[in-house]
């Protein structure tokens, strides 16, 4: 058996009452330092804020983060949750959102083309960033973060900072700080923090999913991969996601 199909098995079978007794026992509450949502540091794989000292935190309740030495905020949305963030953010902004206002071509991969815009072919969408790398959704006030489209937000956010280790070779979250049974733990400051039952429920429910949704899509990008797409796209780059080529505006690039 491939070994995509052999963890996508071992995610179908995963026991959400297991998971959620080892959330249970790592603990967590979300404290909305926004660390998840923000810019990071590049010595920072879980995506914490860039200095964690007071005069940061108060430049980050002013709003500027500009010109601090961050990366962009770098989360996986899947094409169904793009369709379903640009929906909810119509919702709540009362304006049309399109693909590119949710979502950017996942920049590994990618290089500088000769026009100094990003080229060549990628592998799925990242939620897209403002100038201070951020995800274009979160907003800030009083130094607590939030969600614009909360309700709608994808998987990857609904599981922070939890990730399931498979045993395979999907490693989407980088190194783990803690672990219990088959659940990581990942840089975040609300981690250790005594967690309801029934939100650790929830939670290892929203984990089992995204393990099994993650599968899904490796396997359909496995599948759908075109090596002569580039030749069709409109631009220089080629996204690859579960519903095949795409252009970087997220319009589908026609068969050869
Ligand atoms: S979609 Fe919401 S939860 Fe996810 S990174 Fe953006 S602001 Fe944070």
């Amino acid at each position: 058996m491939e070994p995509l199909e052999a963890e996508l098995d071992r995610a179908r079978d995963l026991d959400v009452a297991e998971l959620a007794d080892a959330i249970e026992s790592i603990g967590f509450e979300c404290t909305r330092c926004g660390g998840c949502c923000t810019g990071y540091a590049p010595d920072e794989p879980g995506g914490a804020p860039a200095d964690e000292d007071e005069s940061e935190v108060d430049s980050k309740a002013d709003g500027d983060r500009a010109g601090t030495d961050r990366e962009p905020h770098t989360a996986t949305v899947f094409p169904d949750e793009v369709r379903e963030v640009a929906d909810a953010a119509e919702d709540a902004f009362g304006e049309a959102y399109d693909w590119r206002d949710v979502a950017r071509p996942m920049p590994y991969g990618l290089v500088e083309g000769e026009d100094g815009d990003p080229a060549g072919e990628t592998f799925e969408w990242a939620l897209a960033t403002d100038d201070c790398g951020d995800c274009t959704f979160y907003e800030e006030s009083d130094g607590r973060g939030a969600c614009t489209v909360h309700d709608s937000r994808p998987l990857i956010c609904r599981t922070y900072p939890f990730s399931v280790a498979l045993g395979g070779t999907s490693q989407p979250m980088g190194e783990a700080v803690d672990g219990e049974g088959m659940v990581r733990a990942h840089e975040c400051e609300g981690l250790g923090r005594d967690i309801a039952r029934e939100d650790a429920e929830s939670l290892a429910a929203a984990l089992k999913e995204r393990a099994i949704r993650e599968l899904e899509e490796a396997i359909a990008v496995r599948d759908g991969y075109d090596p002569t797409a580039a030749e069709r796209a409109d631009g220089d780059v080629v996204v690859f996601d579960s519903e095949g080529a795409k252009n970087a505006d997220g319009t589908p690039i026609g068969g050869g």
